[in-house]
């Protein structure tokens, strides 16, 4: 399969191009159809899958297609949680690399470092926001990030979440989503806990296996 098979905007296989990506990985061949179908995913993939390009793309290409790519007032219409710093900038890395011929703001936001530069990028306006649950729980409870325009949630290494302590953060950022949502849930292992948080989080998924 090609990535011009995926009906994607030009400006994302440009991009793909540019990026040297000339076919998509299994996991991006099964999961980007559904997503595109605005379906709720429940993967299960571990790093070095393809499994960002799996959820970026496909939210990048429905982010176009609903607002255009110049609307006045910008809001996070997209948030991704990972449970680290690392993956979490190279998620934010890889919106920027598959979106370099749009016109969107990624933003990522961690903890460990002041706040007050992630601040004022939240001020100018983002459309993606990759976040680790505590930092952006902090920004939340000060009134820096509005989730209520929210159409795509990501929740990635869910495991990991899990492991890092990191599901009442979890819990805490999701009921401040609307309910009216597209949700994806990656995680490398499927345990019953994981089982159940999806069975919490997602609606009729659609379910992807590496
Ligand atoms: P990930 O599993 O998302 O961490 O991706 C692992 C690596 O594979 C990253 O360096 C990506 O840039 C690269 N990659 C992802 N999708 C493709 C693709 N379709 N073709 C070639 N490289 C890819």
């Amino acid at each position: 399969m090609q990535f011009s098979q995926l009906q994607l905007n030009p400006s994302i296989l440009k991009a793909l191009a540019a990026a040297g990506y000339e076919q998509p990985t299994p996991i991006q061949e099964q999961s980007i159809p559904y997503i595109l179908e605005k379906r709720d995913l429940l993967g299960t993939a571990q790093t070095g899958t393809g499994k960002t390009a799996a959820f970026a793309v496909p939210i990048l290409d429905l982010l176009c297609r609903e607002h255009g790519q110049s609307t006045g007032s910008r809001h996070i219409r997209a948030l991704v949680l990972s449970p680290t710093r690392e993956l979490a900038i190279q998620i934010k890395e890889s919106f920027d690399q598959y979106s370099r011929f749009l016109h969107l703001r990624n933003t990522v936001i961690f903890g460990g470092v002041s706040q007050i530069p992630q601040v004022s990028r939240l001020r100018e306006g983002v459309d993606i926001l990759v976040a680790t649950p505590g930092r952006l729980l902090d920004l939340m409870n000060q009134r820096h990030v509005d989730l209520s325009h929210v159409s795509y949630f990501v929740l990635d290494e869910a495991d990991r979440m899990l492991d890092m302590g990191f599901i009442h953060d979890v819990h805490k950022v999701v009921e401040k989503l609307p309910q009216n949502r597209q949700t994806l849930l990656f995680s490398a292992t499927m345990p019953p806990d994981i089982a159940r948080l999806a069975d919490k989080l997602l609606k009729n998924p659609a379910q992807v296996s590496v």
